[in-house]
């Protein structure tokens, strides 16, 4: 299966380039691409509704947001394969 990176796409939201693909959680849906921006309101549109009425849950969706940002940037212009 061949593999598209997301820097080679643009942002289904806005047609930023993209930085990652979301939501990764099963192959059989597809997932879009998203420029930084976006995909961290996805991911909290996500948590808030899995656990919306759960603040520690909540907050730790908050932070794994966060340190996923900050690993995304790290990882901008290598080849690694981003993890989201
Ligand atoms: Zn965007």
């Amino acid at each position: 299966m061949a593999r598209v990176k997301a820097s080679e796409c643009k942002c289904c939201v806005c047609g930023k380039p993209a930085v990652a693909f979301f939501p990764v959680i099963d192959p059989d849906i597809p997932s879009h691409p998203y420029c930084s921006t976006c995909i961290d309101k996805e991911k909290l549109k996500l948590a808030m509704k899995l656990w919306g009425d759960d603040e520690e849950m909540m907050s730790a969706a908050k932070k794994a947001i966060a340190i996923q940002r900050k690993e995304r940037e790290r990882v901008k212009n290598g080849d690694a394969t981003e993890s989201v």
